[in-house]
């Protein structure tokens, strides 16, 4: 018997592994392709000299903490206790799935907002829990009304994604005010806020939980240095949350890993104070621009992007097929690899939408778009 009936592999590794195998160019799954940091890779070549082969504390590498509070004061201006309240940890995917496990209890509800990345749902259901799946507006701004009628006494937590994969879309004031003030009236309610494109958003600065102090104390942010550092292989991100949180999570992290890899996490101390973040943006917007420019005269339509490295497109002039038909064609007869959107709904809704990561080198993109220009 299954604990989850209806998993399937994740899109993530099947549209890869389809490229793979068909040679194709992986615009699919969300990570960049050119080549590391070079004064990264030279912080690893010496860090791996140095004592850091052994266990490390349960909540990360002690120097490491304290860059990630900084880093935290510097953007956000909160101060984090550094004792207390950050756990270092294996990806964005293993704080959520932590996350959910050590707050989530039986037949308790999850609110999430579709569509949605794969992460959420899964341990929600390992926690015999309920996923609430509840739609976003048609331009992917958070429905409020819809939220809070889904809200019923068993709902402990909701769960945000800002700037969002996979439409891009960046939240607003409007929204975080409407956010503080449905959590005012409903105190139960955790808030788990998925923040790891932070630092990749283009016209407007990203609005982060760490800065709305009425409900940071009870929500756990969640962040990726795989996304900020062009790293995703490396596997490492971390958690912000209040102790009273934290405690509960760490009960579950020293069983689940105990502590992360030590080479990775003394790098990454080492690495942040050599590079600044807030030039992401500024880097990915060029190449958003750079590849909306070079599908201009496709007949795909290109849908707003505002955050993150994913450009959805409309295929609807194209052909009637379903997404992930359309996806799998895509790779097979055009060499290019896609995410179909409607895997990210709870009902599959299809609404011939595809998405493209353009994390990836201007060849790339260029031989991308030449292939997508004559579909
Ligand atoms: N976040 C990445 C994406 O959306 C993939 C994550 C994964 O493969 N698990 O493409």
């Amino acid at each position: 018997m299954s604990k989850l009936p209806n998993v399937t592999p994740s899109i993530f590794a099947a549209m890869t592994k389809l490229a793979t195998e068909h040679n194709a160019i992986n615009l699919a799954q969300g990570f960049p392709n050119f080549a590391v940091d070079e004064k990264l890779a030279t912080i690893v070549a010496e860090v791996v000299k140095k004592d850091v082969h052994q266990y490390l504390p349960i909540a990360g590498y002690s120097p490491l903490l304290t860059k990630i509070a900084k880093l935290i004061l510097d953007f956000y201006q909160r101060k984090v206790l550094i004792e207390t309240e950050i756990l270092v940890t294996t990806g964005a995917t293993q704080a959520l799935f932590t996350t959910i496990l050590a707050l989530i209890k039986t037949d308790d509800e999850v609110i999430i907002l579709d569509p949605s990345f794969d992460n959420y749902e899964a341990p929600t259901l390992l926690c015999n829990a309920k996923a609430v799946r509840i739609e976003l507006n048609d331009d992917y701004s958070p429905n409020w009304e819809r939220i809070e009628k889904a809200i019923t006494t068993k709902t402990r937590m909701l769960i945000i994604n800002s700037p969002h994969n996979p439409t891009g879309k960046v939240w607003k004031e409007n929204d975080f005010l409407a956010l503080e003030n449905l959590l005012e009236k409903n105190p139960r309610i955790l808030l788990l806020s998925d923040e790891v494109y932070e630092f990749i958003t283009f016209e407007q600065k990203h609005i982060s939980i760490h800065s709305r102090k009425k409900i940071a104390d009870r929500s756990i942010i969640v962040s990726s240095f795989g996304k900020s550092f062009h790293i995703t292989g490396w596997r490492i991100g971390y958690l912000v949350a209040p102790e009273y949180l934290m405690k509960e999570i760490k009960k579950v992290h020293q069983y689940m890993v105990f502590s992360v890899n030590g080479i990775a996490q003394a790098a990454i101390s080492d690495y942040i104070d050599v590079i600044s973040v807030d030039k992401l943006g500024k880097f990915y917007q060029k190449k958003r621009d750079y590849f909306r420019k070079l599908l201009k005269n496709s007949r795909f339509e290109l849908m707003p992007c505002e955050g993150t490295y994913f450009q959805v497109v409309s295929y609807a002039a194209i052909s009637d097929e379903n997404d992930l038909d359309f996806c799998k064609r895509l790779v097979v007869e055009h060499g290019v690899a896609a995410i179909p959107i409607s895997t990210f709904y709870a009902d599959g809704k299809d609404l011939k939408l595809i998405r493209f990561c353009f994390a990836k080198d201007d060849k790339t993109l260029e031989n991308a778009a030449k292939r997508l220009c004559t579909v």
